[in-house]
């Protein structure tokens, strides 16, 4: 089976072919960075018209990669949501009109899913698996049961990880986005231990996450420093968010840990997927902790970590292949939780 996967829910325009026999034979992944940057962050306007240019040009560059043509295909998979709405549209629309075309199966894939089920394209990871899922726009603990079967643990009450990483990023005046830049201020740190933090959440019960406070904190230290940052500062600084951050997470997994556990006595591993997953100060700690609890540990490799279309082709095929598709008057959502029993979380996408 091949499938076209295609991502387009917020700043990278991607096209990937993907086989159920997990081969990625292309996985073509524009970032509009450049297009963004002046402005501190993602513009969806922006966003939604990049894709509109860029995506059949990449779409032709993923066929020609993999060497097939629209012939080859068995089904197509686009990002449905959750994300920028105007972009999703532009993913969906260009779907639909290929499945349409050539007569093929559309599977609309909500994003967090395709995040989700990466693990399982790239390792072999049996369901049940606790995933902590840490993006730009999200951060979550779930009991990945199956396919379309998620059970929320625990969510952030208020900022995503990746959010908390961008705007750290922004005081410490590093620019956007502010993952990469953060994990290599702090790399360079000479003093790590020097700045403390609040560690939010930590010891308490649940497995809810809090992040806006410690961003709060590091603007305080700004503030502290007179606005104005040597490197050393920058750098201390951005190794003390970086280590409170692992911390925070690794001290909540445990708890989700405890509660997968009791759920599944025959156990699974810890998966962590989402941009932020690419953090390699994170990976280890969270390697570090399912050693302890004697958990296989699995972190896709650092580019499927963050947006691509290669999980959403295969998500689209793990779908596909228990029977599932979508109907051509699918609609984009712009919100669409994993878990929609989860109780929703003001302000947030679920
Ligand atoms: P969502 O998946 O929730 O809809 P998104 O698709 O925008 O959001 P991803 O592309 O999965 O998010 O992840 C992007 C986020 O990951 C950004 O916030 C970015 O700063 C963060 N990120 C990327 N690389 C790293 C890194 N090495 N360390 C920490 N954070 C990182
Ligand atoms: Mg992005
Ligand atoms: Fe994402």
């Amino acid at each position: 089976m091949i499938v076209l996967g295609i991502e387009t829910s917020c700043d990278e325009t991607a096209a990937a072919i993907v086989t159920d026999a997990r081969e990625i034979r292309a996985d073509v992944v524009l970032s509009q960075l450049d297009d963004h940057t002046p402005y501190g962050g993602v513009v969806p306007e922006i966003a939604a018209r990049a894709h509109l240019e860029h995506l059949d040009g990449l779409i032709r560059r993923a066929m020609a990669e993999a060497g097939i043509g629209f012939g080859d295909l068995d089904a197509v998979a686009a990002t449905g949501g959750p994300g920028l709405i105007g972009g999703v549209i532009v993913g969906v629309m260009t779907a639909k009109a290929i499945a349409a075309a050539r007569n093929l199966p559309f599977v609309a894939v909500n994003h967090l899913e395709g995040h989700a089920l990466t693990a399982r394209l790239t390792d072999d990871v049996a369901f049940p698996y606790l995933l902590l899922l840490v993006s730009g726009g999200h951060c979550q603990l779930l009991a990945v049961e199956g396919v379309g079967r998620y059970r929320r643990l625990g969510t952030t009450i208020d900022d995503a990880v990746g959010e908390a990483f961008d705007k750290t990023a922004k005081l410490l005046g590093l620019g956007y986005p502010g993952g990469p830049l953060v994990e290599k201020a702090a790399a360079r740190a000479t003093n790590p231990a020097r700045f403390e933090l609040p560690r939010p959440m930590l010891g308490r019960p649940g497995c809810d996450f809090s992040f806006s406070g410690l961003k709060t904190a590091v603007r305080r230290h700004v503030e502290e420093l007179g606005g104005v940052l040597s490197e050393a500062d920058r750098d201390d600084l951005a190794a003390a968010f970086q280590a409170t951050v692992a911390e925070v997470l690794a001290d909540r997994c445990a708890r989700a840990i405890r509660r997968f556990k009791e759920d599944h006595p025959q156990g699974g591993a810890l998966v962590v997927a989402g941009g932020v997953a690419a953090n390699k100060a994170i990976r280890s700690r969270l390697a570090t902790l399912a050693e302890k609890q004697r958990m296989p540990f699995v972190a896709p490799p650092l580019r499927l970590c963050t947006d691509n279309a290669a999980m959403i082709a295969w998500a689209g095929i793990e779908r596909f292949r228990l029977g599932e598709s979508d109907p051509l008057n699918f609609a984009p959502r712009p919100r669409w939780p994993l878990d929609p029993t989860a109780a929703p979380v003001i302000g947030r996408a679920g």
